[in-house]
């Protein structure tokens, strides 16, 4: 799943493209179609939490992957089509040795606005958890905002901490020993994000997300994607669950009923 690491990768991969200009461009989204950036220089690739953003002259291309999104490179003119596959965005950029084409497969959002529309736009986002300069202290202070919501959604809460997703949540709740239904007002919070930006920080640069400090293949992580394995650290079986909130994989959570206790039902 892309979590802020992967994006933070994928803006590294794609620095390459600053200082190059456009040769040709298509977004194949309805609403851009007519969007045009050829002939304008590629200023800056960027990501901010799980989003991508890509400066052409006065303006900006912000993607985020969602689920299945991919970025892809090759030479200009190479074949490239993915069977099942959608291309929503192709950037060709000058290069002496033949122009180089990048493909955005199948992102969850595009859009295209102004550069000077930017800090407004993203202000509705926490500190990205991946900033040099991470505002710890904002962190905190946005979840603690809400007492009575559970740590496990606040955590995803991308207008508290941009960039913690399903695998992240899962993990950081296991190693600061609550339940992903524990509520804000009766957790560390503080300890929570220390926890969120040591293990992201971490993974930033490694092409395997690793949070028990083992890389070897199945034993990554603690309680993410072990549905009825042993814990790590008291071998009770690992549970998998649901909270609240709306929609798709991100109300998945697992716990380990020992070191996660799920929490008491309080009166009123
Ligand atoms: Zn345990």
């Amino acid at each position: 799943m892309p979590e802020g690491d992967s994006v933070y990768q994928l803006s590294k991969r794609l620095q390459f493209m600053q200082g190059r200009e456009v040769t040709r461009c298509s977004i194949r989204v309805p609403r851009y179609a007519t969007v045009d950036v050829s002939g304008l220089t590629c200023e800056r690739v960027w990501p901010y939490g799980k989003h991508l953003f890509m400066q052409f002259g006065p303006e900006v291309v912000h993607t985020h992957l969602k689920m299945e999104g991919t970025w892809a490179k090759h030479r200009a003119g190479a074949r490239w089509k993915k069977p099942g596959h959608t291309a929503r965005i192709v950037l060709q950029l000058k290069d002496p040795a033949g122009d180089i084409e990048i493909v955005g497969h199948e992102l969850g959002l595009v859009e295209v606005f102004p550069a000077r529309e930017y800090a407004e736009r993203m202000s509705y986002l926490g500190p990205d958890m991946l900033a040099e300069d991470f505002d710890h202290d904002e962190v905190v202070r946005r979840i603690e905002a809400s007492p009575r919501l559970e740590i496990g959604r606040a955590l995803l809460d991308q207008k508290n901490a941009a960039g913690i997703g399903n695998e992240y949540r899962a993990e950081i709740n296991f190693l600061a020993g609550t339940h992903p239904a524990e509520l804000v007002g009766d957790v560390d919070v503080d300890a929570h994000v220390r926890i969120a930006r040591r293990l992201m920080w971490a993974n930033k640069d490694s092409p395997v997300r690793v949070t028990t400090g083992v890389r070897r293949a199945g034993e990554t992580s603690y309680v993410f994607g072990r549905n009825n394995k042993p814990c790590r650290r008291c071998a009770t079986l690992i549970k998998k669950g649901f909270l609240g909130g709306s929609g798709d994989l991100e109300r998945v959570i697992w716990w380990c009923p020992r070191c996660q206790p799920a929490p008491h039902k309080r009166a009123g």
